[in-house]
């Protein structure tokens, strides 16, 4: 057993180039993305200009992420970290989405080379359709139909939050084939974007936070995919994989939170250096007494976002050994946002007025923070894994 945290000099020198990056080129313009509620129009000509790889799908070696001692799960929390430090926009420009990802959690084979295995090779991106008007948490609660016709599957139903759906290729969308059955009822349809009764409601839902982050609203309306296009089933519509569609979606979701921790980590690191460097300024217009509150809190603030950090690292240190534990996974999850998002607000306050103002990015990072709360898993659920984790079903 080691306790170390240190990350090798490898990865200590790509989170430095790739931080410095994003706060020089990046979160200058932050301000501008949240207000249009879109990512800048010449995003992609700026994320080339990155001086380290963004391991973006379909740019082959060039682009891919350096091998590093640390292994790839604990690469990933340092990438998240830093590249959020800069804003949460650029992350949010980077992606390919993950309904691809259901693919590779449940697909036959055939499925993965057809849609999976584009996405890696060409970049194509893809939606995630779970969410609906009267639930998100809870995965059993699908209401969306699949009704089989001949040789098709006719799905109808509302979702909402659907990440970049209305430009993503195609939207892996969840729908219940007999509702009266159950959770195991629920299977997964690739659905391509150009399918008749595949309506983008709206291309952009308003948001706390995350503006620029492209969530859609859909709606299918009698929208009819061939039998193939059922994850885990052969071309004549027989079931090839045991996994239900609700197994995939949990699938796809739980490699990602530790992820979404990290984020809050390194919101969190970046209204605190940004504070500091705002109270040092005013510090000799401060009383003595009012200066050694403000160290105090910076000093408490600190160690807590690096107790998120730690939880976190800790989590994905047993994933790269092969032994993932999801209670500790939970913890991370659960506590980071929730900590990042009670430091910033704190921050705002040390600041007075000017905390809050658009003069600088904290009140938006803030807005930020309280969403890495609600996706892929609210604060809630996971503090409900976590008590699963420890007392089994006896905790409901
Ligand atoms: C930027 C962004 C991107 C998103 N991307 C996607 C996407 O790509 N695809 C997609 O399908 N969705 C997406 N979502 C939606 C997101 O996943 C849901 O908002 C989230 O799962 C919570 O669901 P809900 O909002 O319906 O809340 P609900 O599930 O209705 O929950 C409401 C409240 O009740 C609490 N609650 C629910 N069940 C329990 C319980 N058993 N015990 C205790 N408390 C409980 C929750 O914690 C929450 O506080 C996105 C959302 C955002 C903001």
């Amino acid at each position: 057993m080691t306790l170390s945290m240190e990350l090798s000099p490898e990865l200590v020198d790509y989170a430095t180039q790739l931080e410095e990056w994003a706060v020089a080129v990046g979160r200058p313009l932050a301000r501008d993305a949240d207000t249009r509620h879109a990512r800048p129009d010449d995003w992609s000509r700026i994320l080339d200009s990155c001086p380290v790889p963004l391991g973006r799908a379909g740019r082959g070696a060039d682009d891919a992420l350096p091998e590093v001692p640390d292994g790839k799960w604990i690469q990933a929390l340092a990438f998240h970290e830093s590249l959020n430090y800069g804003d949460t926009w650029m992350f949010g420009s980077l992606g390919n989405g993950i309904g691809h990802l259901v693919v590779e959690a449940m697909g036959t084979p055939e499925q993965v080379s057809r849609w999976y295995d584009p996405v890696v090779r060409d970049g194509i991106c893809t939606g995630f359709g779970l969410t609906e008007p009267q639930f998100g948490s809870d995965t059993s609660l699908v209401a969306t139909s699949a009704r089989r016709d001949g040789a098709c599957w006719v799905l109808n139903g509302v979702k909402l939050y659907c990440s970049q759906a209305a430009i993503a290729d195609y939207t892996t969308i969840f729908a219940t084939t007999d509702p009266s059955a159950g959770p195991e009822a629920i299977a997964a349809f690739v659905v391509p974007r150009s399918t008749p009764g595949f309506v983008i409601v709206k291309e952009n839902e308003e948001k706390l936070g995350m503006r620029s982050w492209m969530t859609s609203q859909l709606s299918l309306e009698d929208c009819a995919v061939p039998l193939e296009n059922m994850l885990g089933c052969s071309a004549d519509g027989q079931l090839a994989t045991r996994r239900s569609g609700r197994g995939g979606a949990l699938a796809a979701l739980n490699n990602n939170r530790p992820n979404m921790a990290a984020i809050a980590v390194g919101l969190a690191r970046a209204s605190l250096d940004v504070a500091h460097d705002e109270l040092l300024s005013r510090r000799f217009g401060f009383t003595t007494q009012r200066w050694a509150t403000v160290e105090q809190e910076i000093a408490t603030m600190r160690a807590a976002v690096d107790r998120g950090r730690r939880m976190t690292y800790r989590a994905q240190d047993l994933v790269q050994r092969g032994t993932p534990d999801r209670t500790i996974s939970a913890m991370g999850k659960a506590y980071a946002p929730e900590t990042a998002e009670r430091v910033i607000r704190r921050c705002m306050q040390l600041l007075g007025p000017d905390g809050s103002s658009h003069d600088l990015l904290l009140e938006k990072w803030w807005r930020d923070c309280k969403i890495l709360d609600i996706f892929e898993g609210t604060g809630q659920i996971q503090r409900l894994l976590i008590a699963r984790g420890l007392m089994g079903k006896a905790a409901g």
